[in-house]
């Protein structure tokens, strides 16, 4: 069917009918003719009005059920097409093609925007101006740990904070920003420093960015403490030297039996003050890692048995046996000084809490692959809920028994820095009156090519 413009159509069978009537005259015959040219061309339109509905219902089709690509969409295939169909089918394909284009250009930005988010370490949410969180990112669950979906609900409902509600809701309604810090007491106790902000721009809603600063407030807090104990451990000696030496000054020197008493005194605190503050620096340069450990092989029985040597004349004065039993080649990696020091303050505290009588014994092998020596005394013991905490700085069971037996609260802070520093590591079991037994373990020494010989 030749497919022609449709006044086309509508002409033609009129310019038929008046050639008929100019060649036949008025007579039935050119009636016939006439009528039957008239039938022809309105078949013909209706057949054309069926394949232009047709094909337009085809492109529609194609439209709206295309894939999502920026092929064009294929030609009718007829011969030929419509012109104007023609036109309609490539400006749909243009339209297309440039939805297409922006689809793919904001589900690359949406994608983006998800995997910084997602990346970040603070939490963030968006709500929207009732509040309502709209999306998130992960940390943010990680932080709130909620039981279940976090977009849809409100703050209230995540975090039972009215000031965290308060907060969102000035954001939202009068375009105010709030910064906030929460603790919140769940199985783990977390704090959260909040950013509440309006969204700004035409965009109605807040964002709120959590910043988990858990750890950053306990080292706050473990400085603070620190200091205060520091104070506290140096004002205790400092105390009694300056009022013994003013009892002193104000006449009691004059009295050779108490003077001697007080200069006694006065002497043994300044050893104190001297440990504390030998312990203290110690231990400063541990943390900062300013003592450079020498690792190299050690024999263990040689180590502890110069540290025991330390301890055996105050171990004599308790009548406390002291028993070494560690093989001569057990060799362990380690530096040779802080070695000795790590067991001279487990040996020294063995002796200090071992009542008079008792027994201390030290003893080493191969355990699970690696060195161990261990420490055992017949002491008064630990209970076990002061048996994680024992090897922080100053943490003491017994505040006064330990002062009284001139200890710092250090020792076994610097064996857990020491021992870390060399690649091993202490332990502790023990039961209260029952006495204790500190676990040291350390790497094995590398045979040589010549001992292996
Ligand atoms: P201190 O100078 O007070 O001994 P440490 O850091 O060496 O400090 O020890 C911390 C605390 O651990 C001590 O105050 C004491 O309560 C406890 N402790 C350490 N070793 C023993 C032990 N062998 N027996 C009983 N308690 C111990």
């Amino acid at each position: 069917m030749p497919p022609r413009p449709l006044l086309l159509a509508l002409l033609a069978p009129a310019g038929v009918a008046l050639v008929v009537f100019l060649l036949l005259g008025w007579n039935m015959d050119a009636v016939y003719v006439s009528l039957s040219t008239l039938l022809g061309s309105g078949l013909t339109l209706m057949a054309a009005r069926g394949l232009i509905q047709r094909r337009l219902t085809g492109l529609t089709r194609t439209a709206l059920t295309r894939p999502e690509s920026t092929s064009p969409s294929p030609p009718a295939t007829d011969d030929e097409e419509l012109e104007e169909l023609t036109l309609v089918r490539r400006t749909l394909d243009a339209l297309h093609q440039r939805h297409f284009t922006r689809d793919v250009g904001l589900l690359q930005e949406a994608r983006t925007l998800t995997a910084v988010l997602d990346s970040m370490a603070e939490g963030i949410w968006v709500t929207d101006v009732e509040g309502n969180v709209l999306r998130h990112n992960d940390a943010l669950r990680g932080m709130l740990m909620p039981v279940g979906d976090i977009v849809g609900q409100r703050p209230l409902t995540l975090l039972r904070h009215d000031s965290l509600n308060e907060a969102v809701s000035r954001a939202c309604e009068e375009g105010g920003s709030t910064r906030l810090e929460l603790t919140l007491e769940d199985v783990l106790s977390r704090t959260l420093a909040i950013r509440v902000t309006p969204l700004g721009g035409d965009l109605p809603g807040s964002a709120a960015v959590f910043h988990d600063v858990t750890e950053l407030r306990h080292l706050e807090k473990v400085r603070k403490d620190f200091v205060a104990n520091v104070s506290h451990e140096l004002r205790t000696p400092i105390t009694a030297i300056r009022g013994y030496a003013e009892t002193l000054q104000s006449g009691a020197l004059a009295d050779p039996q108490v003077a001697a008493k007080m200069v006694d005194i006065i002497h043994r605190q300044s050893e104190r003050l001297s440990e504390l503050v030998e312990d203290l620096l110690e231990l400063s340069r541990l943390e900062s890692r300013e003592v450079k450990l020498q690792v190299r092989d050690v024999p263990l029985a040689q180590a502890a048995a110069r540290a025991a040597e330390t301890v055996r004349h105050k171990a004599q004065g308790k009548r406390i046996s002291l028993e070494l039993d560690v093989p001569p080649e057990l060799v362990a990696q380690g530096d040779e000084r802080g070695l000795e020091q790590v067991l001279l303050n487990l040996l020294d505290n063995a002796v200090k809490y071992t009542p008079e009588g008792g027994r201390v014994r030290v003893t080493g092998g191969l355990e699970e692959g690696r060195c161990v020596v261990h420490v055992r005394d017949s002491g008064v013991g630990i209970e076990p809920r002061h048996l994680t905490r024992i090897f922080e700085r100053f943490y003491r069971v017994d505040k006064g028994r330990s002062r009284d037996m001139g200890g710092t609260g250090l020792g076994l802070s610097i064996v857990k820095h020491l021992l870390g520093a060399m690649g091993g590591e202490v332990r502790v079991e023990s039961q209260p009156n029952e006495g204790s037994t500190f676990t040291i373990l350390l790497r094995v020494a590398v045979p040589s090519a010549a001992s292996a010989g």
